[in-house]
C-alpha cells in the first residue's frame, strides 16, 4: 500500500536535505549504498546472539557480515575486541557503565555544558541516578581541556571510569595523557569518539588504541555510515560486554544496520575518504577564520576538527534565536551552550557548526566562504523579511551549484 501521506513528508525531507545548507556538526549523508544496505531485505531477520551462537535458525549469513563488520572495525581503528551491534551511541556508552561500573561507582567525565555529552552523566541522563558523577570542564582562560585539573580531580575523587570525549570541543583530544591520569588511580579509560570517529579514521587524530581500555563511537557523524553505535575494547574486556549489551540490554540486533556498519567501514578503508576528511578539516578552519575575520567570537581561536562554536551575544541574539533566523534561509545550524555559558541552556549564548555534511556535497574552501557571508547576512539583517527571503533564495542556487559541481 502506498502511503501518500508519510511519502509526501518523505519528499519534503528530502528536498530539505538538498537544497538546504547543513551545518549540523552531528549530521552527515550516508552514501546511496549505505541507504540501500539499510532498508534491504536484512531488516526482517531477527538475529539475536552473536557469530556462532545465535538464539534463532537462519542466522548464517548474518554470521558472516556480523564478522565482516568487526574485523573492518578492528583494522580501521586497531581494536582488539569489536561489538557492532549497539543501536545507537547512547546505548554503547550505557553498555559499558553497566558491565564495568557498580552502582555508586564514581565516574569522572566532561560536563554537558562544557563540550560533554548527556550520556556520560549529566543530571538530566539516567546515569545520574546511578553513579557518582564528577565533571571536568574546560580551561577558563584558554577554553581548553585543563590535564592538569582532570588529573587533580581523579587523585581527589578516585573514580573507577574516566571518560573523555565530547560532543562540541574543537581541539585534539590528549588521549595518552588520559591514560596516564587514568594509571595513577587505578581508573578504566573510555574514549567516546562519537563525533571524530572519521577523523580518526583517516589519521588525521590521534588513535585513542592503545592508550584507551574501551572506545566507543556513533558511525553517523563524520565516519559517515548508518545510524548506531559500535563499542571496541581491549581483549580482556570484551566478554562482559558483549554479554552486557546483548542478553543484558538489547535484544535482537538491527542486522540491517550492521550491514550498513560494515560498508561505511569499507567506505572509511578507501584513500578518497582521506581525502574527504582532509577537507572536511579544511573547511572548518577556514569558515572558522572567515567568521573570525568579520568580528565573531570562534571560540578558542579555531579548530583541529570538523566543528567549532562560536559566542553569538555580542551579535544582539542568544544562539536559539541565532538558530531560528538560520532555519528560516534554509540553513541548519544548532544552538550550543559554551563554557561558562551565562544563558539558561535553551537559549545558550552559542551557535556549533560543522562540516561533514556540507563536505559530502563536495564544498571546498571557496563553498564555505560563501556559506559564511550567506550567515553573517543573514545575522545582520534578523528582521527584515525581504532580505532574509533573498538569502533563501541565494542558498538554494549554491546547492544547486553544489550538487552540479
Ligand atoms: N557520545 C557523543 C560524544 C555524542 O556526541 C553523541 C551524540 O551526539 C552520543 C554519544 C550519542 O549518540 P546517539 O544519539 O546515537 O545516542
Amino acid at each position: 500500500m502506498k502511503d501518500v501521506e508519510l511519502q509526501t513528508l518523505v519528499q519534503q525531507e528530502q528536498y530539505r536535505q538538498q537544497y538546504g545548507i547543513n551545518l549540523i556538526a552531528s549530521e552527515n549523508y550516508a552514501s546511496k549504498e549505505i541507504m540501500d544496505i539499510t532498508g534491504s531485505v536484512l531488516c526482517n531477520k531477527y538475529v539475536e546472539g552473536y557469530p556462532s551462537i545465535r538464539y534463532y535458525s537462519g542466522c548464517a549469513v548474518y554470521d558472516q557480515i556480523e564478522l565482516l563488520a568487526i574485523d573492518r572495525f578492528k583494522k580501521i581503528f586497531k581494536a582488539e575486541h569489536v561489538n557492532v551491534q549497539p543501536h545507537s551511541g547512547s546505548q554503547a556508552n550505557a553498555a559499558v557503565y553497566l558491565a564495568v561500573l557498580k552502582p555508586g561507582n564514581t565516574i569522572l567525565s566532561m560536563d554537558l555544558a562544557a563540550g560533554g555529552h548527556l550520556s556520560h552523566g549529566h543530571k538530566v541522563n539516567w546515569t545520574h541516578q546511578f553513579y557518582n558523577i564528577v565533571s571536568y570542564g574546560v580551561h577558563p582562560v584558554s577554553l581548553l581541556l585543563d590535564y592538569d585539573e582532570i588529573e587533580r580531580l581523579a587523585l581527589l575523587h578516585k573514580p573507577k571510569l574516566i571518560i573523555v570525549g565530547a560532543s562540541a570541543y574543537s581541539r585534539t583530544i590528549d588521549f595518552e595523557r588520559c591514560a596516564a591520569i587514568a594509571a595513577q588511580v587505578g581508573a578504566l579509560l573510555m574514549a567516546d569518539v562519537a563525533h571524530i570517529a572519521g577523523l580518526i579514521a583517516a589519521d588525521l587524530h590521534p588513535s585513542p588504541f592503545p592508550h584507551a581500555d574501551i572506545v566507543t563511537m556513533t558511525t553517523h557523524k563524520t565516519f559517515r555510515g548508518p545510524r548506531g553505535g559500535v563499542i571496541m575494547s581491549k581483549k580482556q574486556l570484551g566478554k562482559s560486554l558483549d554479554k552486557m549489551l546483548m542478553p543484558g540490554m538489547q535484544g535482537g540486533a538491527l542486522m540491517n544496520h550492521v550491514a550498513g556498519k560494515a560498508t561505511a567501514a569499507l567506505e572509511a578503508m578507501q584513500p578518497s575518504f582521506v581525502t574527504y576528511q582532509k577537507q572536511v578539516i579544511s573547511n572548518a578552519q577556514v569558515m572558522a577564520q572567515m567568521f573570525m575575520s568579520l568580528g565573531y567570537k570562534v571560540l578558542t581561536g579555531g579548530t583541529d576538527n570538523h566543528l567549532f562554536l562560536i559566542d553569538v551575544l555580542p551579535t544582539g541574539m542568544n544562539g536559539r534565536q541565532v538558530e531560528q533566523v538560520l532555519e528560516s534561509v534554509d540553513i541548519f545550524i544548532n544552538r550550543n551552550a559554551i563554557p561558562f555559558d551565562t544563558q539558561p541552556p535553551l537559549h545558550p549564548s552559542g551557535i556549533r557548526i560543522g562540516t561533514p555534511a556540507i563536505t559530502t556535497f563536495g564544498a571546498d574552501e571557496k563553498d564555505v566562504c560563501i556559506i559564511v557571508s550567506l550567515i553573517d547576512r543573514a545575522i545582520k539583517n534578523y528582521d527584515r523579511q525581504e532580505i532574509l527571503q533573498d538569502i533563501k533564495k541565494e542558498v538554494h542556487h549554491f546547492m544547486i551549484h553544489l550538487h552540479q559541481k
